[in-house]
């Protein structure tokens, strides 16, 4: 079984309409949509959710009003600001102290601290994953809760759990819509993949990123491959990202041209090679190609 991520750096390259694109022409795949804080995989494969799972991403610590003596121990002890003098009395004190739920690291330090055993330390509900049903295969895919964190924890086990399907129906492929960045959530995509294909756009803030995460792929020697978005947007800046990447000994799988079909067929729920069999889908059936066979273990570009 083997494992593509589709990265991108920055958001609005296209990855995931290729990554659709790509489930589209996979025949025995597994779906894994690991760009949790901006997930839109299901828009294009309307899964038909079949499991869903709270996830539990770390600990979140909560007063018990009646047990606490106002001492403001665990609002020295918190390094995260999260203890505030401004809750509600009790039999015991005027006043007493609350923890903010946003901004509790969920250390358990107060826990700890507290004298009057006051302070409750419970599994946080972070956001729900679930197990679905898309026309092209098997999806594994997640919500994360406004402002929750823990995007890489919630990425290692969406993609633990993409691999345990892909086992149990005898799938040779898994396909990963990776996160954006090059920080935890993106570490937590891309490490130990059999291969990264990089959707770059000619931008500058876009090539930057591109060089970044191609540092990151590199350091945690991963093959990679790119491919070049838009690229007649702004030919100079392709061929000076292309002549880069030729320098890196990374070889550039995929020119894809600007075509408003991709937002059309974005609005119509479909993936560009169902919507068209225009240009366009053939560029990308040709780096589907490229990108299979260096899967199978061939050199491309
Ligand atoms: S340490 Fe415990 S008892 Fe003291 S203010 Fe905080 S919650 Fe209340
Ligand atoms: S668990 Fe940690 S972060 Fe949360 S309130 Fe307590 S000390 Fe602060």
């Amino acid at each position: 079984m083997k494992e593509l991520v589709v990265i991108s750096g920055k958001g609005g390259t296209g990855k995931t309409s290729i990554v659709a694109a790509f489930a589209s022409l996979a025949e025995n795949a597994v779906l894994a949509d690991c760009d949790v804080d901006a997930a839109d995989l299901h828009l294009i494969l309307a899964p038909d959710i079949k499991q869903r799972n709270d996830f539990i991403g770390g600990k979140r610590a909560s007063v018990i009003t009646e047990k606490c003596i106002g001492c403001g121990k665990c609002a020295q002890v918190c390094n995260f600001d999260a203890a505030v003098f401004d809750g509600p009395v009790n039999d015991l004190v005027r006043k007493t102290y609350k923890i903010d739920p946003v901004a509790c690291e969920g250390c358990g330090v107060c826990v700890h601290f507290c004298p009057a055993d006051a302070i409750e330390f419970k599994d946080a509900v972070n956001g729900q994953w679930f197990i679905s049903d898309t026309r092209f295969g098997p999806m594994v895919h997640a919500e994360l809760g406004i402002a929750e964190e823990n995007s890489g924890k919630l990425v290692s086990l969406i993609r633990k759990q993409a691999k345990q399907i892909a086992a149990q129906h005898n799938k040779d492929l898994i396909i990963v819509d990776g996160s954006p960045g090059i920080g935890c959530p993106v570490i937590a995509s891309i490490t130990a993949a059999d291969l990264v294909l990089v959707v770059t756009e000619p931008t500058v803030s876009a090539q930057h990123d591109l060089e970044r995460v191609i540092e990151l792929a590199g350091h945690f020697k991963i093959p990679t491959l790119v491919c070049i978005n838009k690229y007649d947007i702004n030919r100079k800046m392709a061929a000076e990202i292309a002549r880069k990447i030729d320098n890196r000994n990374i070889a550039v799988v995929g020119r894809i041209p600007y075509d408003t079909t991709v937002t059309k067929a974005q609005i119509a729920g479909q993936s560009i090679i169902e919507y068209s069999n225009n240009g366009l889908s053939e560029q990308i059936k040709s780096l589907w190609l490229a990108v299979s066979e260096r899967l199978a273990g061939k050199e491309v570009g």
